[in-house]
């Protein structure tokens, strides 16, 4: 599998009142062709703002994406121009989210909706757009599409919201589709349909998947390869299976201590025992220090690095340096 997606060095700030959030910091990873990546961690640990940053959401004043590249299809998305942009959001990167109903608009039908990217990115005519606009009603699974597509979006469901937001997002074949917490406001048997959905359609279509969550059930159902983060930093990553079987980040195997089930939701992260860290207060450490029950010295007073600890599973944490440990 080539590499989509080649994220390096990905810095984005906030700055509030009482100074400055790095919210991602220094993160690097990559998204492969046909491969669904999850980012997992709990809210505020950046992996919206990762989303949010590949986006072009971070806006000025109030953020910035301060450093770092995102290469996509061998082209940086952070060096291009707004037009540029435009034309690959919605076309080759799309991306839904949570709250349909945020992203829809209350006063057009749904048909319409689903029609403008075809008309904007693929230059369909109306007719050319409203007749794909229906197949693509069916496609995520709603029976009665002519009157689906007529229908105004206080009058469908969440489940059929973010169905329809499915629908919007795959419209023009997008290489990448990225999801934060699409299924989280969703019951569980919807949430399972959605996601069986999901992946149909990855596996029909071949795009990619990047996925954003706090539900490890969800991970353990989509991911191929997962992102553990935490406080703005990669803390862990790796394939699915390895992950979850061999975790190596304190922080990994104390989320895993509450055993995903499959389809069945978590509202919440299992919680280890402590609190995330002030984020304007961030010192050079590891910044689970405060939670991790092998913390030693030089956890206190140095930050480790994210390091190689087998075939595509990397970890940042002391206790894999053997120079820290056998010292
Ligand atoms: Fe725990 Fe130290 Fe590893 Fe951080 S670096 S997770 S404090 S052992
Ligand atoms: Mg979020």
């Amino acid at each position: 599998m080539s590499d989509l997606m080649n994220i390096d060095g990905l810095s984005t700030y906030f700055f509030t009142e009482e100074g400055k959030v790095k919210a991602v910091d220094d993160v690097s990873f990559r998204v492969r062709e046909g491969e669904t990546v999850c980012i997992v961690g709990e809210s505020g640990c950046g992996k919206s703002v990762t989303a949010m940053s590949i986006m072009g959401l971070v806006e000025e004043p109030g953020g910035k994406v301060a450093h770092g590249k995102i290469d996509f299809q061998g082209e940086d998305l952070l060096q291009m121009d707004k037009n540029t942009l435009r034309a690959i959001r919605g076309n080759e990167i799309a991306m839904i989210f949570q709250e349909p109903m945020s992203s829809l608009n209350p006063v057009i039908k749904i048909g319409e909706q689903i029609m403008e990217p075809l008309i904007v990115h693929l230059k369909m005519n109306k007719k050319q757009a409203r007749i794909r606009a229906i197949e693509l009603i069916k496609q995520v699974g709603i029976s009665r599409p002519e009157q689906i597509a007529d229908s105004y979006p206080h009058e469908l469901s969440g489940g059929m919201l973010q169905r329809i937001m499915i629908a919007i997002a795959i419209a023009c074949s997008p290489k990448l589709l990225i999801a934060d917490e699409p299924t989280t406001a969703l019951d569980v048997t919807i949430q399972a349909q959605i996601l069986d959905m999901l992946r149909e359609i990855k596996d029909n279509s071949g795009m990619s998947i990047l996925l954003i969550t706090h539900d490890l059930g969800v991970v353990a159902e989509m991911a191929d390869y997962v992102i553990v983060m935490y406080s703005g930093k990669i803390v862990e990553e790796g394939e699915v299976v390895e992950l979850f079987n061999n975790p190596k980040h304190p922080y990994t195997k104390g989320l895993l201590k509450s055993k995903p089930v499959i389809n069945q939701r978590q509202d919440e992260l299992y919680s280890i025992p402590g609190q995330v860290p002030n984020p304007l207060e961030l010192v050079p450490s590891c910044y689970f220090h405060d939670r991790c029950e092998h913390c030693m010295p030089v956890c206190v007073s140095q930050q480790p690095q994210l390091k190689e600890v087998a075939s595509r599973q990397k970890v940042a944490c002391w206790l894999y340096e053997e120079a820290v440990v056998h010292a």
